[in-house]
């Protein structure tokens, strides 16, 4: 088999770093030719070092000093700044990581898309904000798009590809994050650390915050349109506490198939590094004796309005679900920068969301000029609601 030349975006993150673990355990199948990061100039270096990597891209200049400085020696090539982060993505790898947090990563991803190869995508915000212009320069290309969100993927994992309408619906699990038992009142004063510390899951900040509001759930539900070829009204969420359950693919005659496994993104993105081939993981193997019980339960809109506002921004389609998603952006890091509350996360997306109503965006560029806009909308109302 030929060795699969790896880009990975956002190495230094939570997915990314579980990419080079399983990376680094299978050297003789992979090939990374770009790693690349935003700021952590020495976890980039380890990075590049673990799986040697031919270059290392630090998306930030002022970075590339200590990025030079850490790779001395190694034999890998140092470049900094948003061109060479374009130019790793569009550097004809034959497998891309979308792993960079937030709308950041659209462009990169969108460039990965244009090479007509395969990108796996945890980068859900950007599939979010552009959907419809991402699907489109897929096709375009014929690059093929695999998920990497464990619920996305479990659902790729169980889909009817080839006759899709035999698929009646499908469910994807929520654990319902750290604050699934609070209530509003309880919920007023939590703390960033306290969000963060998500039941299951081990991610970075942002997508935690996102759990715990379930704004995560309601942004994989805009994620799951633009994935599979189904409507709107056949994608629901459950919460399911113990995560082993990822997603459900409910058929016309009844049968319904489920992806189980452990709660370890290790194993969907292996899915997705070896597909359509499968590859060894770390992973613990699933213990159903040991876990006894699936617990399952309704989301509770009234205590998590951000999951119905998704849910708004996707029946609403067009411009909604980029203004949501950039509101979000904007409302989670003040959060956790300690001056926004918790419960304001929802409401200044959903003001956000209401105050502003451009046409449906046509290109990559219409996507980021919305995406700029609803960020200025919402800072600006983050003055009225500071902590
Ligand atoms: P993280 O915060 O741990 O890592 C983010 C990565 O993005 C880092 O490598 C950072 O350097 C990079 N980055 C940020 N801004 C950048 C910029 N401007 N230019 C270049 N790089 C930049 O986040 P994470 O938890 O690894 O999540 C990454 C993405 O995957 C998110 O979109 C998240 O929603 C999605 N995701 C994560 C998980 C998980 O388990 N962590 C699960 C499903 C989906
Ligand atoms: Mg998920």
């Amino acid at each position: 088999m030929n060795r699969r030349r790896l880009c990975i975006l956002g190495a230094t993150g939570s997915v990314g770093r579980s990419t080079l673990d399983l990376v680094a355990r299978a050297p003789d199948r992979f090939d990374v030719l770009a790693v690349v990061g935003h700021r952590d100039a020495i976890g980039l270096a380890a990075a590049a070092r673990q799986v040697g990597a031919r270059r290392a891209v630090i998306a930030d200049d002022a970075c590339r000093p200590a990025l030079t400085e850490a790779l001395t020696g190694s034999g890998v090539e140092v470049a900094s700044g948003d061109a060479a982060v374009m130019d790793a993505a569009g550097g004809g790898a034959d497998w891309t990581m979308a792993a960079i947090v937030g709308s950041a990563g659209l462009a990169p991803t969108m460039q990965a898309l244009a090479g007509g190869r395969t990108v796996a995508l945890a980068n859900k915000e950007a599939l979010v904000s552009a959907g419809d212009v991402m699907t489109a320069a897929a096709r375009a290309s014929g690059a093929t798009l695999l998920p990497v969100d464990s619920e996305h993927n479990a659902l790729f994992q169980c889909f009817d590809h080839a006759r899709p309408e035999r698929v009646r619906r499908m469910t994807l699990t929520a654990s319902g994050g750290p604050f699934r038992a609070l209530s509003r009142d309880q919920m007023r004063a939590v703390t960033p650390r306290e969000a963060v510390a998500h039941p299951n899951w081990s991610m970075g900040a942002k997508i935690s915050v996102d759990s715990a509001t379930l704004m995560n759930k309601g942004l994989e539900l805009i994620e799951a349109f633009h994935l599979f070829p189904l409507r709107a009204d056949q994608l629901d969420a459950v919460i399911h506490p113990q995560s082993v359950i990822h997603g459900l693919v409910d058929y016309v005659d009844g049968s319904v198939l489920a992806q189980l496994g452990p709660a370890d993104m290790r194993v969907p993105i292996a899915h997705a590094l070896a597909w359509p081939d499968r590859m060894a993981t770390p992973a613990q193997p699933l213990d159903l004796v040991a876990l006894g019980r699936l617990d399952f339960e309704a989301i509770d809109e009234a205590r998590f309005p951000a999951f119905a506002l998704a849910r708004q921004a996707l029946e609403k389609g067009g411009a909604a679900p980029a203004i949501l998603n950039a509101a979000n952006e904007i409302a989670v890091a003040a959060f956790l920068d300690g001056r926004l509350a918790f419960l304001d996360i929802a409401t200044i997306s959903g003001e956000t969301l209401a105050r502003f109503d451009p046409p449906p965006p046509a290109s990559l560029e219409a996507v980021l000029a919305i995406d700029t806009e609803a960020r200025e909308i919402a800072r600006s109302k983050l003055k009225r609601f500071a902590a």
